[in-house]
């Protein structure tokens, strides 16, 4: 097999994780025709079966994945640049936890700021194949600061549907990037129904999370990277924070697709983390695993949904590699901003911190013999930047330390 019989494009199909039922990308952009919105896609395999030589390429950031996503090779991609973002082993914090090997993977180091940015590439490439005219998007804050920023790049006009409740500065940098950002006066559900009508009525290209099947398969390349960056290796255990359930699923598929190419032997446990005040997943994971809708609140907005949009295939994902859920105060997710500022430098959103918080409480509910798990190779994902919500950050640091201009007025501020 050589690289230009790669060509995937004409034997892609995507199966229904509900009913099974197979589609061709053509047939149905989004969802399942018979299930609807709920019927969320997934490709029925890789698009490509035999390792070969030049598996990865050598193109920019995630594009160097580009024959393992189920996308046409020809699909423009967005110029700003997504992904090979950092695995830090974090030695500090790790040695006061007692885990010699913790690693920190620091996707808030995206262009916009957070993981979206792998889903949002994904879907615009598939958005400028297909000729769509305008994009769309229903978000937390994050998402659609991501589809506005790398839509911005290519000159592709987005509308986000935001509750109006985000924070300030996810619309901030939505609004400079260009889009057209309408508050629903209501909850990320309303404005993800919303959205899917406008996409309906004008036609235009919707990247809902987990309505749109390429937000996952840009997703799962954070996994690829942390396999690469562990030196062609699958960590142990992988704490995800989870809301929808899209970025838990997209790391299972990155493992699982490395798996069925013989690469690593198994994929790792995962953690899904959730806010005590948006738990459906954790509540599905320690019952009979159906998914009943909550009144969400959390101070981690981007984790904080009502329905989880991907709920079934991450309770299912989380099950099928041996993982489980932890459920996190706000309290606790605002000391992790903090502990994780300032033992490693990382300044993450309250959502993507609340993989450290779910660490602690993984690790204070662990028994005795899994304590030897104390050596295994644990990665912490920390999905979004702390300058998104810095009102929320806030609540964490003490007040500056007021000073008159001079050594004398700095001498009795230290108390010398
Ligand atoms: C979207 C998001 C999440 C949660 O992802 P889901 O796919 O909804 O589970 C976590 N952290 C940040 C920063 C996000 O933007
Ligand atoms: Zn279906």
């Amino acid at each position: 097999m050589t690289t230009s019989d790669t060509t995937l494009h004409p034997t892609l199909k995507f199966v229904c994780s509900t009913c099974g039922k197979t589609h061709a990308p053509e047939e149905s952009e989004y969802a399942c025709r018979a299930c609807g919105p709920s019927g969320i896609l997934e490709p029925a395999s890789l698009p490509i079966t035999i390792l070969e030589e030049g598996l990865f390429t050598s193109s920019p950031g995630m594009w160097r994945y580009e024959k393992l996503l189920c996308l046409s090779p020809v699909a423009p991609r967005p110029p700003l640049h997504v992904g090979a973002t950092p695995l830090l082993h974090a030695q500090r914090l790790g040695q006061s936890l007692g885990l010699p090997h913790l690693h920190i993977k620091n996707d808030s180091l995206n262009p916009t700021g957070s993981l979206k940015d792998r889903a949002s590439a994904v879907a615009l490439a598939r958005a400028a194949e297909i000729g769509a005219k305008r994009v769309a998007v229903a978000s937390t804050g994050n998402a659609g600061s991501s589809l506005a920023g790398l839509a911005a790049s290519m000159g592709m006009p987005a509308a986000i549907f935001v509750p109006a409740s985000a924070p300030r500065a996810k619309l901030v940098q939505a609004l400079l990037y260009g889009a057209q950002v309408f508050a629903v006066q209501g909850s990320y559900d309303d404005a993800f129904e919303l959205c899917l009508q406008a996409c309906d009525h004008f036609g235009w290209y919707n990247r809902n999370t987990a309505y749109n099947p390429y937000t996952i398969e840009g997703k799962k390349t954070v996994a690829y990277e942390m396999y690469e960056q562990l030196g062609n290796a699958a960590p142990d255990i992988v704490f995800i924070p989870t809301g929808d359930g899209c970025i838990l699923s997209g790391v299972a598929r990155g493992f699982r697709d490395l798996q069925t190419l013989g690469m690593i032997d198994r994929v790792p446990r995962l953690v899904a983390v959730q806010a005590q005040g948006s738990n459906a997943i954790a509540r599905a994971l320690a019952g009979s695993g159906t998914l009943s809708a909550i009144k969400a609140h959390s101070v981690a907005d981007s984790i904080s949904v009502n329905v989880p949009r991907n709920g079934a295939m991450a309770v299912r994902d989380v099950r099928q590699s041996g993982g489980r859920a932890v459920v996190v105060s706000d309290e606790a997710i605002i000391a992790a901003v903090q502990e994780l500022a300032a033992m490693t430098g990382i300044f993450a959103e309250p959502a993507a911190a609340a993989s450290l918080a779910g660490l602690h409480a993984y690790l204070a509910e662990a028994t005795e013999e899994s304590a030897h798990s104390r050596h295994e190779i644990v990665v912490l994902l920390v999905t979004g930047t702390g300058l998104k919500d810095v009102d929320a950050a806030a609540r964490a640091a003490p007040a500056p330390i007021p000073v008159e201009p001079s050594l004398h007025s700095l001498e009795e501020a230290l108390n010398l």
